[in-house]
């Protein structure tokens, strides 16, 4: 499958110094190699011109500036950071390292950001945290998360358009009295109240606050014509978050944009697992149970899967818990690759993934596991200069219908993956 052979087979070009990364090089490689990526190191600015010119889109290059200190540029004269930056080419990925003096210089860091800079690291930094930086860019998800915001109101001001291509669904409401119905529906992470309509029902944000089922983390924002404060005052003492003055369309739109860019990252927060960025525990929990709802509506079949690496423990006891972790990672984009949009992907804890697949009745569930468990199996994991290791997971799976409900789907997919386990590993139960 392709889509894999790219999320591995990715390239990091090094353009330092000889002297400062001999030593160095054979360590990056190693950890580089454990993740499935490979470094090719540069010590001449017009090779690494060429490399950078010659690469793929999603290469990444990191740019170590003590070639700036030592590299002698026209009639010896010291390198400077503009010359060097004026010779990269443009919409490239770069990555800087610099030496915690070069990166106390604010001008420095400007230039820096000014051209296409991904990321800046302080030196001295760890191989293996270098690397395992480098692995979360290469891996960074680039898509946002569905956000939805309704806006009670005569007619819309922002820009819907704008919105929807972040991800931002816009619903327009025109009754202040059914509000609170329509949030307990669409659970929105926004809603925009326009003052005319505040003026009308004053009550409206205390009443969509009070429901016990409330998302605590829903923002009420009133959006006034024109400066008033003591309404703004009243408004915020009755609950709203913040006041948007009204402006062109163009504008609030950002601005509603920025705070949806906050929420996201809270709700990233609590919801995904900081090592894979997948769903924990709780974000999979309350998503799956809203899925179990909208299949039930749609008669849809669901099907849910738990896979569980084998003898991980042994892994982390050969080869080290950095090693393990490495291993979890690249299930999880190799989880990815596998799954839909609308599928559920989460890391329960540890080295065990479970996982909703949407639309999906058992016959096809199991298909695509099996897929799964043969794409892991092939992955390569070289755990020394040579040493090419393979490793398993076995899975359960259950399937809505019959089970109903997401403890009972979680219960049955359990048992089913203790009888994978006993009965060899390596293999999916529950068909
Ligand atoms: P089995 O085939 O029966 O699943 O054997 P196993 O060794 O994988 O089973 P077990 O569940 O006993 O081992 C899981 C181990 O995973 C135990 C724990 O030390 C380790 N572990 C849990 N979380 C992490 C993690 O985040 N990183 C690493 N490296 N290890 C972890
Ligand atoms: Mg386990
Ligand atoms: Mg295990």
């Amino acid at each position: 499958m392709t889509d894999r052979d790219a999320l591995f087979k990715r390239k990091v070009c090094y353009f330092a110094q000889t002297f400062f990364i001999k030593d160095n090089r054979a360590e990056l490689l190693l950890c580089a190699h454990k993740y499935d990526f490979d470094i090719e190191f540069f010590d001449q600015m017009a090779d690494f011109v060429i490399a950078v010119g010659q690469a793929e889109p999603d290469d990444l290059f990191v740019v170590d500036l003590d070639v700036l200190y030592n590299m002698q540029h026209d009639q010896n004269r010291t390198m400077f950071l503009g010359d060097l930056l004026k010779r990269l080419p443009d919409a490239r990925r770069y990555v800087y390292l610099q030496t915690e003096r070069q990166s106390g210089r604010f001008l420095l860091q400007k230039m820096l950001v000014d051209h296409n800079c991904l990321a800046y690291a302080e030196k001295p930094i760890a191989n293996d945290i270098l690397v395992d930086k480098l692995f979360n860019l290469f891996a960074a998800n680039k898509r946002d998360e569905a956000s939805r915001v309704i806006y009670l109101g005569d007619y819309t001001r922002f820009d819907a358009a704008r919105l929807a291509d972040r991800r931002v669904e816009l619903v327009r409401h025109e009754d202040a009295q059914t509000l609170h119905l329509l949030v307990r529906q669409l659970r929105p992470d926004v809603v925009v109240i326009e003052d005319s309509h505040y003026q009308r029902t004053e009550v409206v944000a205390r009443v969509l606050k009070k429901n016990i089922e409330a998302d605590p983390s829903l923002e009420i924002v009133l959006l006034q014509g024109k400066p008033d404060s003591s309404l703004a005052r009243r408004a915020i003492d009755s609950g709203f978050d913040e006041i948007l003055l009204l402006q062109e369309a163009d504008v609030l739109t950002r601005q509603l944009l920025n705070r949806i860019d906050k929420i996201r990252v809270n709700k990233r927060l609590i919801s995904r697992d900081r090592a894979t960025g997948l769903l924990n525990k709780i974000g999979f929990q309350t998503r799956a149970q809203e899925a179990i709802r909208r299949a039930e509506k749609d008669g849809l079949p669901l099907s849910l899967a738990i896979i569980d690496i084998d003898k991980f423990k042994t892994i982390n006891d050969t080869w080290g818990h950095y090693f393990g972790d490495i291993v979890i990672k690249r299930l999880s984009l190799l989880l990815q690759a596998h799954v839909d949009a609308d599928d559920l992907l989460s890391r329960f804890g540890g080295e065990e993934f479970v996982m909703l697949l949407w639309n999906c009745p058992p016959a096809a569930a199991m298909e695509r596991l099996e897929r799964m468990r043969q794409a892991f199996g092939e992955l390569v994991f070289e755990v020394e200069p040579g040493d090419e290791r393979h490793f398993s997971f076995s899975g359960g799976l259950a399937s809505f219908p019959p089970h109903r409900t997401e403890n009972e789907l979680f219960l049955r997919a359990d048992a089913q993956l203790y009888v994978a386990k006993q009965s060899g590993r390596n293999r999916i139960a529950g068909l």
